[in-house]
């Protein structure tokens, strides 16, 4: 059921039927598609979680069902925390893989203007259940790597800046304590695909927006693990976060000094965009590629951008394959012809 990236609405609602999950609509997208919350427990700490608001990134949601579906079992933490869970924020963009919404907007640029009704829902949530903490759930593209490690980021945070002075506030700090958490509490094996975002300040985006008013938002970029185009992995891992999340606000959480805080979270490596599907050697020329997902005729089809070889240095380079004509088979020696005269066409 979470094998495939593609996540519409349709699939959302089965699943949400399948567990008897009650949901409540809190508001209808552009083209006027419901869209659903979730809500647990009645204690003191309000968590306000929204996914897919770009409809191609169904990672975190399906890792949110997956954490969901495990919580369910076992309920804990209801006296402690209030949960508001939005799974999809644009199911029309999730129709459609697309990043935008039905009207073609950016949601996450959407912030100040509160143009879309999707933004509009979400801000009214924000006032009507004023949370402590957002968590802001999205996919990342797979070009990201861990600084200059040359391994693929596999999962990203952010603690956005809430001026332009990119100063840090104690709501900075309080998102930054969050992501520290989660990063120290994932396998060892795990950490080093583990990146950051740069801070460059942009009051349209939701997570700086939301700083500016003070209110801690965690950003999550889920990415893609080595081959795995599925995400599964990543989705899980996501899962793991969050149940380690919630934990630990379930308690009063440890004192430790800013100066601690912000040493830990700048120990995470910025990321770089290093990350490449294919390194493609044919006899005259050497080029990256990288893969972009579209849906066509509702199933999920690539489509491919190149890079020059002698842009990049190879050193830093993350490569998921390399096709290498002198040594590939007649198969691989056929999808190299294939992809030089896709490149040609390029150039
Ligand atoms: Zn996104």
């Amino acid at each position: 059921m979470f094998k495939e990236r593609y996540f519409p609405s349709s699939r959302l609602k089965d699943w949400l039927t399948a567990h008897t999950i009650e949901t409540e609509i809190i508001g209808s997208s552009e083209l006027g598609k419901p869209i659903h919350a979730i809500r647990i427990g009645e204690g003191p700490v309000r968590i306000l979680m929204w996914s897919q608001m770009h409809g191609n990134e169904s990672t975190t949601t399906r890792g949110l069902l997956i954490w969901l579906e495990k919580y369910l079992q076992y309920p804990t933490y209801q006296e402690e925390l209030s949960l508001l869970i939005i799974p999809q924020l644009n199911p029309d963009g999730a129709d459609k893989y697309t990043r935008a919404n039905g009207k073609g907007i950016d949601l996450n640029r959407d912030a100040l203007i509160q143009s879309q009704s999707e933004i509009k829902v979400l801000m009214r949530i924000v006032e009507e259940f004023r949370p402590h903490y957002n968590l802001n759930l999205h996919d990342q593209r797979t070009r990201f790597t861990v600084g200059d490690t040359n391994k693929e980021a596999a999962l990203s945070f952010l603690s956005a800046s809430a001026d332009e002075t990119r100063k840090i506030t104690s709501t900075r700090i309080a998102a930054m304590r969050l992501i520290n958490h989660m990063v120290s509490s994932l396998p060892n094996n795990f950490k080093m695909h583990i990146g950051r975002y740069d801070d460059a300040f942009n009051p349209n985006c939701t997570g700086d927006y939301f700083h500016a008013k003070g209110i801690p938002t965690v950003l999550f970029e889920a990415g893609q693990l080595g081959k795995d185009y599925t995400r599964i992995e990543v989705a899980s891992i996501i899962a793991q976060c969050l149940s380690n999340l919630l934990e630990f606000l379930s308690k009063p959480i440890p004192e430790q000094s800013d100066e601690a805080i912000l040493k830990e979270y700048g120990e995470i490596s910025e990321n770089r965009t290093n990350s490449y599907d294919e390194l493609v050697i044919s006899e005259k020329h050497q080029f990256y590629v990288r893969y972009i997902e579209v849906l066509v005729n509702n199933q999920i089809d690539t489509i491919f951008e190149f890079t020059s070889y002698d842009q990049v240095d190879l050193s830093l380079v993350n490569l998921r394959q390399i096709l290498d004509y002198r040594k590939g088979t007649s198969e691989e020696q056929q999808l190299i012809r294939l992809r030089l005269s896709q490149y040609l066409e390029n150039e």
